[in-house]
């Protein structure tokens, strides 16, 4: 058999040529590692909407120099800044979350790349898929959130969900070629945190700076201190559940602290496959951006023999419930994985403002659900509802 001639990627000088990108979170740590890919494919990938919450002055700059088409801030009272310091460029800018949703649907949107953290990424992501984009989808939060709404439309519309959490770049680049009659279960690979080691009592003392030393991965704060909680792990069972329409009793988690093998897939018939990188976010982003191109690129390789210890463990459910947590969730279905993320998104943001501490995340998330009702099949309004009152529970449990 004759090898292909090394690929060659296409030369495209016209812009309208290239793929045209809209960076929702241009800012995070998604969104810069997004931009850095645009800038090994200048040929062609164009990043024509690129988005931020507050960050205008990293906003300002990456529009000086990537010259999208649009720009938009989602706080109304920084959209002068913006407006001003881009006065003599032809951007368009823009503010506020509606603002986000529109430009995420505009006609020359090629795909969506959803870097926003957190339930503020539902809104934009149903925006996108109702106009049928292709998404490159790192909110995980939204398939948490309202993962059967969500595919549901991604059919109606026919658009496309491409994974760029490694684990479920992983997955999918696995089950290429394979058919889904074939799995007998997805094994997602966890790094296991900062606190692997940790004795369950040593965890009620850690602090916030503790939590937000990652081993291996260097990422936004938000989800740094749910991967320290393996919060982080449950949300990507129920993201996979969804993204592969795999039941959660077919999701397998496993520790494995080098993260090298970002996850794998085992089918019926005994032969596990799986997929290997460095921890480098660029890696997933990258394919899913070029997708359904594989192109080449000058990034760090990986050495096999760098790694000559690769090691595999059981999760500790006792030591991190939240991750027991997220299959109760996702098994009851309805509307209780939306009030699971939502308990978690202020758990977080009250450990981070060192309100509470780390063991008390999960009894805080417990105690909202708790008070939860639940309403098996959730339209979008329920959802809404969902969010805003099961926040509301939590900060009062806080208080
Ligand atoms: P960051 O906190 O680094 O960045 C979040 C981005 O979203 C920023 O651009 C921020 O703007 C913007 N943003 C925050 N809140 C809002 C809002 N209410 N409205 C509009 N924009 C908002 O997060 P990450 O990049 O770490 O994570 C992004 C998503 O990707 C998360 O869902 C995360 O779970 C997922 N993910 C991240 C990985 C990583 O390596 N970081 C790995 C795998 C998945 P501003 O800067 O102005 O505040
Ligand atoms: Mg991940």
């Amino acid at each position: 058999m004759a090898l292909a001639t090394p690929f060659a990627p296409q030369q495209f000088t016209d812009v309208k040529q290239r793929k045209h990108l809209a960076i929702l979170g241009s800012t995070g740590s998604i969104g810069t590692q997004t931009l850095d890919v645009v800038s090994e494919y200048p040929d062609h990938l164009y990043p024509s909407v690129l988005t931020a919450h507050s960050n205008v002055a990293l906003l300002i700059q990456q529009a000086r120099r990537f010259k999208p088409r649009k720009v938009v801030i989602a706080r109304a009272d920084l959209y002068s800044t913006l407006k001003e310091a881009l006065a003599g460029e032809p951007i368009e800018v823009a503010c506020g979350a509606k603002a986000i949703a529109e430009a995420a649907a505009a006609p020359d949107i090629d795909m969506v790349v959803t870097a926003m953290v957190g339930y503020s990424g539902l809104e934009p992501t149903i925006s996108a898929i109702r106009a049928g984009k292709k998404i490159a989808l790192a909110n995980k939060e939204t398939l948490v959130v309202a993962g059967e709404l969500i595919t549901g439309l991604v059919k109606e519309h026919k658009s496309e969900l491409i994974p760029v959490d490694s684990e479920h770049s992983a997955i999918f680049q696995c089950l290429t070629g394979e058919s889904l009659e074939a799995v007998e279960r997805l094994i997602l690979t966890a790094s296991g945190g900062p606190f692997r080691t940790l004795s369950k009592d040593k965890l009620h003392h850690v602090t916030r700076e503790d939590a937000l030393r990652h081993p291996n991965w260097n990422m936004g704060a938000k989800v740094t201190i749910d991967s320290a909680s393996m919060m982080n792990k449950g949300f990507e069972m129920i993201e996979a559940h969804w993204l592969f329409n795999i039941p959660p009793d077919n999701i397998e988690v496993v520790v494995h602290p080098q993260s090298i093998v970002h996850s794998m897939v085992a089918y019926k018939d005994g032969s596990v496959k799986a997929q290997l990188g460095l921890t480098d976010m660029r890696l997933p982003i990258r394919y899913a951006v070029n997708y359904p191109e594989r192109l080449p690129s000058k990034c760090q390789k990986l050495k096999v023999c760098d790694f000559a210890n690769l090691t595999f463990e059981s999760p500790d459910y006792d030591k991190f419930p939240l991750l027991g947590m997220a299959f109760d969730a996702i098994r009851r279905g309805g509307n209780i994985p939306c009030a699971l993320n939502a308990a978690n998104e202020i758990a977080v943001a009250a450990f981070l403002a060192e309100k509470i501490g780390f063991m008390e995340m999960p009894e805080l998330v417990a105690e909202t659900i708790a008070r939860c009702p639940y309403v098996p099949s959730a339209s979008y309004d329920d959802l809404v509802s969902t969010n805003a009152e099961m926040r509301r529970v939590a900060e009062e449990l806080i208080k």
